[in-house]
């Protein structure tokens, strides 16, 4: 039996056949910025083992002034071509097939360098772009071409002309971006000389047998974007210049509506690239939040698309196309779409990797083989740190055994999962409760774990993941006071008031904001509402896909309560939130009226509410009311059992100090919030678990 039949098709582009719909979309690593090519290799090489179709690289810049940062990645010189050789050896070498994606960030560069068609800044960089004269245009196309050129001699398959996203080429596509009047702007056949120019140069350049990608804009979700007529006439255009297929772009980096997060439903935009599909004859590619093999084959059985993108997911799971082909889709690690490991990263210049799998681009560095001394290890806790601690422990032939006070798996996500618009995470716990079932790890649920019984057993090494307890301040409470903790509230097992007052604007009490603002299904779970809250409208309809202003778009369903956070810092509320996501939690507080306020002394909570102060100037005593406050302060290490046991082995050890030989002791090791509160999330808990299973 085939599985997933249309997604496992090959697909013969006359010059080259791929095995398979799935792409890997573009991603950038950042292993390109510091010359890592061996990593980059490593990297690329897993994934096309895995038997992905078509690998598409992070982007390189044709030129200094097209780079999204000073010495970020590019290819404009011979000097640059070892590095990409061993990228395209190493994904010929599994028999895959490789593009490398040509990137021009125009005005979006971080760069006093960066240039565009008009000097106008955008509005998420604080440098304004160098308009470009006529001749300094037609040297942009050159260096173009000059990088499709170097990319085939590095043995590349073909280029992806990165056309949207509302970098350089999208730029000149627009009024909103190009006030110019010449050959390149005013009508839209200039506006879209541009890419057209870039393809047509590249094709002949690089001849019939090379791949060319065109990413076009087809929804900008920008003010005065392209009209739907106006992208069908450049897709054609496009088609016409000598483009192998299309890939699907959507939204500019600036929109304000949330594109490829959590929270946004599943193949939420593949409507858009169906769209299209009718009005050309080169394949299409579909794109953003597709992350599983059901929903990539279901838009190609709807005739939406040809292929289908995945880029994250690849970052979660190599072996995604394999898992699939086999039939074995509870086995794909899952991407959950938090950007937490990926974009979170990279837009802080660190190394991607993957909240749910570290050794994504840390291939050459985490491994886990075989061990030749396998360990008998007593796990307490199942939660993200003690699961993955013993199922890469298990993979490597070691006997882990687990137990959890709770009658389930997934420690605190079992919380996160009841978030509106972060249903990814019951996909997450699920899939670790399938793996621990296949591994036939023995696992223990309900079961309190005691310091004897550990000692008495005779295990290995004992590894403590036993989480957090909440952090309760020391603030005057007067006895009547309606205080309660985040973990009552999310467990349903105290009721909330109508007006609530939020201690702490961390990732929970935003979460905590947003479980209790909101009201029926989540949005996620409902792609017609959701596009309502957020302003997506139909393309043939509205320009760009934006919806008339009128209707403020809002992230929630409006439960009807009064809602205030507070925090003591001065910073804007949220400020620690995913780089990439916390502006769309924020939004979607805002919009259903949550209020924040920082900068605040607590004096006391009563039974009207919170007595506060101006944390500055300690003046301005007033109460904030709520007839329930909820406390989101943050948490400590649970290590009642941890410190207990140590006690027990420090004594035992003293009192066979006598004995020659010392009995062995088991050995001690402590991970997660357990080991360290402040600033932990399942990213950290996850890799401290994959590191410390890969030590032993
Ligand atoms: P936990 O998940 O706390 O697991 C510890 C386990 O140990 C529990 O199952 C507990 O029952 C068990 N245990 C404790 N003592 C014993 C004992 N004596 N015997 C047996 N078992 C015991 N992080 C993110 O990265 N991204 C998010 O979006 C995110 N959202 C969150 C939303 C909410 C509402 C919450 C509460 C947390 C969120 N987090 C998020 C944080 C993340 O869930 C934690 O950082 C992570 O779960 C910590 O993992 P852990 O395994 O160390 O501990
Ligand atoms: P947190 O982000 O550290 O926030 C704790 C909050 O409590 C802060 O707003 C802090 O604000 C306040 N606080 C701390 N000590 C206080 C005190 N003594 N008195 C009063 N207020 C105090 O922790 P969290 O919200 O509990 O989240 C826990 C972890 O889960 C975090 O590491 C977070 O990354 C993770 N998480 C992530 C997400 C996500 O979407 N990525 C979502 C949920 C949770 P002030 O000090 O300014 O008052
Ligand atoms: Fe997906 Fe999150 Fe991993 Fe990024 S870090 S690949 S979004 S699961």
């Amino acid at each position: 039996m085939i599985h997933y039949p249309q997604l496992m098709q090959s697909l013969d582009l006359g010059f080259c056949q791929l095995d398979n719909r799935v792409i890997m979309g573009s991603m950038h690593t950042g292993l390109e910025d510091i010359g890592a090519f061996d990593r980059l290799a490593a990297f690329y090489r897993e994934r096309a083992a895995g038997g992905v179709g078509l690998i598409i690289t992070g982007g390189f810049s044709p030129n200094d002034e097209g780079n999204v940062f000073a010495d970020a990645a590019k290819l404009s010189d011979m000097s640059e071509l070892p590095g990409h050789q061993m990228v395209t050896d190493a994904v010929h070498d599994e028999g895959g097939k490789i593009c490398l994606q040509i990137l021009h960030t125009g005005r979006y560069g971080y760069s006093e360098n960066n240039v565009s068609c008009s000097a106008i800044r955008s509005p998420i960089t604080p440098y304004t772009p160098r308009a470009l004269s006529d001749a300094e245009i037609e040297r942009q196309i050159d260096d173009f071409v000059a990088c499709a050129q170097l990319a085939q001699q590095a043995g590349y398959d073909g280029v992806e002309v990165m056309g949207s996203e509302g970098y350089f080429i999208n730029q000149f596509l627009v009024r909103h971006t190009n006030k110019r009047e010449d050959r390149w702007g005013g009508s839209y056949a200039n506006r879209m000389r541009l890419p057209v120019e870039i393809v047509r140069r590249i094709r002949a350049a690089t001849g019939p047998n090379f791949i060319i990608i065109y990413r076009i804009s087809l929804i900008d979700l920008i003010p005065d974007g392209s009209s739907f007529e106006e992208t069908v006439t450049l897709a054609q255009a496009i088609e016409a210049a000598g483009a192998t297929m299309l890939n699907s772009g959507i939204g500019w980096h600036e929109t304000r509506i949330p594109t490829i997060a959590t929270s946004v439903p599943r193949a939420a935009f593949s409507w858009v690239t169906g769209r299209m599909k009718p009005h050309i004859s080169i394949p299409i590619i579909a794109t953003n939040r597709i992350n599983d093999p059901a929903t990539a084959e279901d838009i190609l059985v709807n005739d939406q698309a040809d292929l289908v993108s995945m880029a994250r997911p690849f970052l979660a799971d190599s072996q995604f196309v394999a898992k699939a082909r086999a039939g074995a889709p509870e086995d794909i690690t899952p991407c959950i779409a938090c950007n937490q490991a990926c974009l979170d990263h990279t837009f802080s210049k660190q190394i991607a990797s993957c909240l749910l799998n570290p050794r994504a681009c840390h291939e050459t560095e985490l491994t886990y083989p075989p061990t030749n001394t396998p360990r008998r290890i007593a796990v307490i806790g199942a939660g993200p740190a003690g699961i993955n601690f013993a199922l890469i422990a298990h993979q490597r032939g070691h006997q882990p055994i687990l137990f959890d006070q709770a009658t389930e798996v997934g420690g605190q996500l079992n919380l996160a999962k009841r978030i509106p618009g972060k249903e990814e995470f019951v996909g997450m716990v699920a899939y670790y409760q399938t793996q621990l079932e296949k591994a036939q790890i023995p696992l223990h649920l309900g079961h309190a774990v005691t310091a004897d019984e550990l000692l008495q057993a005779d295990y290995d090494d004992i590894v403590i993941a036993t989480g957090v307890r909440p952090f309760t301040p020391d603030i005057p409470t007067d006895a009547d006071a309606p205080v309660v903790g985040y973990l009552d509230v999310l467990n349903g097992t105290v009721p909330v008031g109508d007006r609530l007052v939020i201690i702490g604007a961390g990732g929970i009490g935003f979460d905590v904001a947003a479980f209790v603002a909101h009201d029926g299904p989540s949005l996620t779970l409902d792609q017609e509402a959701w596009m309502a809250m957020w302003g997506v409208s139909n393309i043939s309809t509205h320009r760009a896909g934006l919806a008339p202003t009128e209707a403020e778009p809002d992230g929630l369903r409006i439960a009807g309560r009064t809602i205030t956070m507070l925090q003591r810092k001065m910073t804007k509320p949220g400020a620690g939130l995913g780089k990439t996501t916390g502006w769309i939690h924020r939004r979607a507080l805002r919009q259903v009226g949550v209020r924040m306020l920082k900068g605040l002394s607590y004096r006391r909570f009563t039974r009207d509410g919170v007595v506060v102060a101006d944390s500055a100037s300690e003046t301005g005593e007033r109460l904030e009311p709520a007839d329930t406050i909820i406390l989101c302060t943050g948490q400590t290490p649970l290590r009642i059992l941890a410190d207990e046991l140590a006690d027990k082995l420090a004594d035992k050890l003293a009192k066979e100090a006598a004995h020659t030989p010392a009995a062995r002791q088991p050995e001690l090791h402590i991970i997660g919030g357990a080991d360290e509160a402040r600033e932990l999330d399942a990213k950290q808990a996850i890799k401290q678990a994959a590191e410390l299973a890969a030590s032993l």
